[in-house]
């Protein structure tokens, strides 16, 4: 019996072990089941992977294959449809299985702990307390700090305390009888449903129904319904039903820091089970929802992007919120797109999933277009909320002081007089994007990039938004020794330039250098929802679902970012940003005004977005795609390259596209080698390769036979290369 095992190593294979060795005399073990953690030995180290084959012979030589050390587990470690969920997408995105199940696993678990629950809690006993108390013998002073560690915390469990102290310390003060042990059990979470105080509107009680009927079956479902129309209360409905049999639910969300709110609203309408799994939260935090969630005492999840793998041995219902948001997309190491996987899940499991967004993806759209997934369309905010009104401000016609003309100065004081408050979105941080010699022309370069350094007055330092490098602020030009000027706009002097005009109104930043501190975030969302901060000004981490009822007026300063950028979803992006933005305003009983800034009022983009909305833009946007072939009318995937010498990078691009040519795929074309949108990057050259052809299957077939030999070709040193399927970007 040949043990086939997954470890977290690059490596695109398995690695064949033998079954641990049985002492003698006991009759042959029965084959472990898939899905199993097994500890193997690796070169020198030992590792933990999982069991993903078991075959009956291997093409290593039998003197050379070693045996596993010990199977952890009795049971897989995630649910059957999740084992095939991970199988199926390092396949796909053609990753390192390992590394795919390394992704989907807490630390805790790849390092060996438990699946389950942990029974066993540790507190002191009363002769604990006063050994604690009594004045310290000098012998063991690890064992008096696990004593005072767990005084603190009042009782840990097994695995919290090995995280931090050996275990030979813990079983030291049982010895001594200094510590106890009680076992709780797990129970499962009753679950309390709060009915919603609100009655459905007519389109939301009809995206109900029609959801709800699919029930036990896989069906996708586009709820396109613009920002404030609902959306979340048609998820809790169909959630509460989805759920009533003892089901579980999984939804994701593209950021949980910036929405709070949403699992608050959870929280109070079903009173327990409800996990949210983010990055926030702590190495036992994570494993333990993790453990809730396998052992089906977790009700719903609630997670980002990683969470579309969580063990869900119940799962009756999928959401995914704001799908079109890029964050669904990892962008470094194991490439997968939770939304299209979360798709995936769905159907393999057989259950709904709902995919939500004000600005749907044009892949999305397509797809309802198609009838693969059915549309319900929440057209309008329920109550007295209107749509907002749009208007665009020409910059050329009108003045501006430090990126805000003068319509727009004029509308925020109007709005400000009449007790509103304002969003002003742009999506550049630090104080301004460049620092600039007007004798000469010369700009701050970063010396690691292709790229300018942003000015942060504030922190007093140039920092590059591309590898990090920062330094002191220059005072004079690097070529002429001439003064230098900050040019450009970002959120820090939009904040200066908007209390120097607006003195009496506080203001509020959101940005990730005003988020990067814990609880940082909240603290910006607080003073907004308080009223105490009358204008807001963030970037991208504005469009993400926030509720501000008394917003009254955005202003979006800078909508010419987008215009011309060359990647083929730059104005997909941009449209959905001015939306999302534009949502934020009018949300309940004030109605909103929107203001959009730029250079180019005739931009089609524009003019269309503004008339038509949304919708007719994702019309024409759609053509345009259609015409150009490009996704959703054709598959993509991208082969980028990195490394110190760019003539010895271009030589193993050239040599993977000639390899491409020998395997005579017709339907395939490999583009390129093309440099990269930002050419160097912490001192490393960077191209890529672009795959297009028609239909997936064509692009799967072609990777599987074409990596290989990419593999196997020579390179600069130091070269590191990836592939990406469905790539969000191609330059
Ligand atoms: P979305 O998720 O589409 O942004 P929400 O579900 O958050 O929208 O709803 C926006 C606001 O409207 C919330 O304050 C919500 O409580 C309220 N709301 C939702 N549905 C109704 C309804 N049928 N009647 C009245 N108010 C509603
Ligand atoms: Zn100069
Ligand atoms: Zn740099």
């Amino acid at each position: 019996m040949i043990l086939q095992i997954a470890l977290d190593t690059p490596l695109r294979r398995v690695f064949d072990y033998l079954p641990p060795a049985q002492p003698a005399g006991l009759a042959a073990p029965e084959a472990p089941r898939l899905g199993v953690r097994v500890r193997v030995p690796f070169g020198r180290q030992q590792l933990i992977g999982v069991l993903v084959g078991v075959a009956s012979e291997s093409t290593v030589p039998a003197a050379k294959l070693k045996a596993a050390v010990h199977i952890l587990d009795e049971q897989s470690i995630v649910d059957p449809i999740t084992f095939e969920l991970l199988r199926w997408a390092a396949e796909y995105y053609h990753h390192p299985l390992g590394e795919v199940f390394a992704a989907a696993l807490p630390v805790s678990l790849r390092e060996g702990q438990s699946a389950h629950e942990n029974p066993l809690w540790w507190s002191l006993s009363e002769a604990g307390r006063q050994e604690l108390s009594a004045p310290g013998s000098r012998r063991a002073p690890q064992q008096r700090a696990l004593l005072a560690w767990l005084n603190d915390r009042g009782r840990a469990s097994t695995d919290d305390v090995a995280e931090v102290f050996k275990p030979a310390h813990l079983r030291a003060l049982q010895e001594r009888g200094w510590i106890t042990a009680q076992s709780l059990a797990a129970d499962p979470v009753p679950m309390e449903f709060h009915p919603s105080e609100v009655a459905l509107t007519d389109p939301q009680a009809r995206s109900v129904a029609a959801i709800l009927e699919s029930l036990s079956t896989f069906a996708a479902h586009l709820l396109y319904g613009v920002t404030g129309s609902g959306k979340t209360e048609v998820y809790l409905r169909v959630i509460a039903a989805a759920i009533a049999q003892g089901g579980q639910a999984l939804v994701l969300v593209p950021e949980i820091a910036l929405t709070p709110q949403l699992v608050e609203r959870f929280r109070r309408r079903f009173s327990s089970g409800v996990v949210a799994v983010h990055s926030g939260l702590t190495g036992s935090e994570r494993r333990d929802a993790w453990r809730a969630a396998h052992g089906g005492q977790a009700r719903i999840i609630i997670g980002t992007r990683s969470a579309v793998f969580t063990s869900l041995p119940k799962l009756a219902l999928i959401v995914v919120d704001e799908e079109h948001d890029a964050s669904y997309k990892q962008q470094e190491g194991f490439r997968y797109s939770a939304r299209d996987l979360a798709v995936v899940r769905a159907q393999r499991a057989a259950v709904p999933i709902v995919l939500g967004s004000a600005t749907p993806s044009l892949e999305t759209l397509e797809n309802s277009a198609t009838g693969r997934y059915s549309k319900h369309l929440l057209p309008q905010r329920p109550g007295a909320a209107q749509a907002p009104r749009m208007s665009l401000v020409d910059l050329r016609r009108h003045a501006a002081d430090q990126g805000v003309s003068t319509p727009a100065m004029q509308a925020i004081a109007h709005h400000l007089g009449a007790g509103g408050q304002i969003i002003v979105f742009l999506n550049r941080r630090g104080y301004a994007p460049s620092l600039f010699c007007n004798a000469c022309g010369w700009v701050a370069p970063c010396a690691h990039c292709d790229a300018r350094m942003t000015l942060h007055r504030h922190a007093q330092q140039l920092r590059c938004h591309h590898c990090g490098a920062h330094g002191p602020v220059p005072a004079i030009c690097g070529s002429c020794s001439h003064p230098l000027n900050p040019v450009g706009q970002g959120t820090e002097r939009v904040e200066e330039t908007l209390t120097r005009l607006f003195p009496e109104a506080p203001l509020a930043r959101l940005d990730r250098d005003t988020a990067s501190a814990r609880g940082a975030v909240q603290t910006v969302l607080d003073r907004v929802h308080s009223g105490v901060a009358r204008i807001l000004i963030g970037t991208q981490m504005l469009t993400k679902g926030h509720h501000f009822p008394e917003v009254s007026l955005v202003v979006i300063l800078d909508a010419d970012q987008g215009l011309f950028a060359s990647d083929f979803r730059a104005t997909e992006r941009l449209a959905q940003t001015i939306t999302q933005v534009a949502g934020r305003a009018g949300r309940e009983a004030r109605a909103g005004e929107v203001l959009i800034q730029t250079q180019y009022p005739e931009h089609p983009l524009l003019t269309r977005l503004l008339t038509e909305g949304y919708e007719g833009f994702a019309a024409s946007a759609l053509e345009e795609r259609r015409e150009a072939a490009w996704p959703p009318y054709s598959r993509l995937a991208m082969l980028r390259a990195e490394a110190k010498d760019s003539v010895g990078l271009d030589a193993f691009l050239r040599a993977a596209v000639d390899s491409s040519r020998s395997l005579q795929e017709t339907a395939v074309q490999v583009l390129g080698p093309a440099t990269a949108l930002i050419a160097r990057r912490a001192d490393h050259f960077r191209a890529h390769l672009l795959i297009e052809t028609a239909a997936r299957s064509t692009l799967q077939r072609f990777l599987k036979n074409w990596l290989p030999q990419v593999e196997k070709l020579p390179g600069p040193p130091g070269l590191r290369w990836h592939i990406d399927v469905d790539p969000l970007e191609v330059d």
